[in-house]
């Protein structure tokens, strides 16, 4: 538990509980992208779900499919996306998910931005991607599909590999990594995988929070919050 933090704060959340274990929160989010948006978070305060224990991680994962059960029964299939220890203002570890219509997808919007991301097949391979890169973005379609995008640190790291098993080539690489430098790094601020997401939607009205109308949104707040529970007593 940290002070100041909004999400080890139980008063911040607590009127918007779903489900509750001993070591996750699932709160309906307080911008309601689509109807069924949900807030998937530990109660440690850990920047990112890769900093979890593997047990725990394990838990996360039967959670997250209990949750993508419920919001396909109640809404649509969700997009699920995590901006690991990147772009965030809270430092506490934070899973998105949001139900969308079938076929969107984030996938495309994130690949121009990134030149490194790898499909990982379970959530245990972000203890790994977190402990060898550094940073990621985590992000699963609608299909299940799950792919960790690696910004900068995790670069430096490669390319440190790279140079040690092909030191003639070294030269030729450079130019390749200072444009990753200049075109990726500052693309990942607070709001960034909403924006990706708004325009996947095409409501790109919904990233601009003077825009959001706050009677509807938290009319979505509670109406998430009371489909939800049912599926989690
Ligand atoms: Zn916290």
């Amino acid at each position: 538990m940290k002070d100041g933090c909004i999400l080890c704060d139980h008063k911040q959340f607590e009127e918007r509980l779903i489900f509750e274990n001993e070591h996750f929160y699932l709160i309906s989010a307080p911008l309601q992208i689509n109807v069924g948006s949900v807030l998937l978070f530990p109660k440690q305060h850990i920047p990112c779900l890769g900093d979890l224990e593997k047990s725990q991680l394990a838990i996360a994962g039967e959670t997250i499919k209990h949750i993508v059960s419920a919001l396909s029964e109640e809404y649509n299939k969700p997009v699920i996306y995590e901006y690991g220890d990147v772009g965030t203002a809270v430092k506490h570890a934070c899973l998105h998910i949001v139900p969308v219509a079938p076929q969107t997808d984030l996938y495309q919007g994130l690949k121009s931005d990134f030149r490194i991301w790898a499909q990982i097949y379970s959530f245990y391979a972000l203890h790994t991607i977190r402990w060898r890169f550094g940073n990621y973005i985590f992000y699963q379609n609608p299909e299940g599909i799950i792919t960790a995008f690696i910004p900068i640190s995790a670069q430096t790291v490669l390319w440190s590999d790279f140079a040690l098993s092909h030191k003639d080539q070294r030269p030729f690489l450079m130019p390749k990594f200072a444009e990753f430098l200049t075109e990726v790094f500052p693309k990942i601020g607070p709001r960034y995988l909403e924006m990706i997401l708004a325009k996947a939607i095409e409501k790109p009205e919904l990233i601009n929070l003077d825009k959001t109308d706050p009677e509807l949104n938290n009319e979505r707040q509670v109406s998430t919050r009371d489909q939800l529970k049912k599926y989690f007593t």
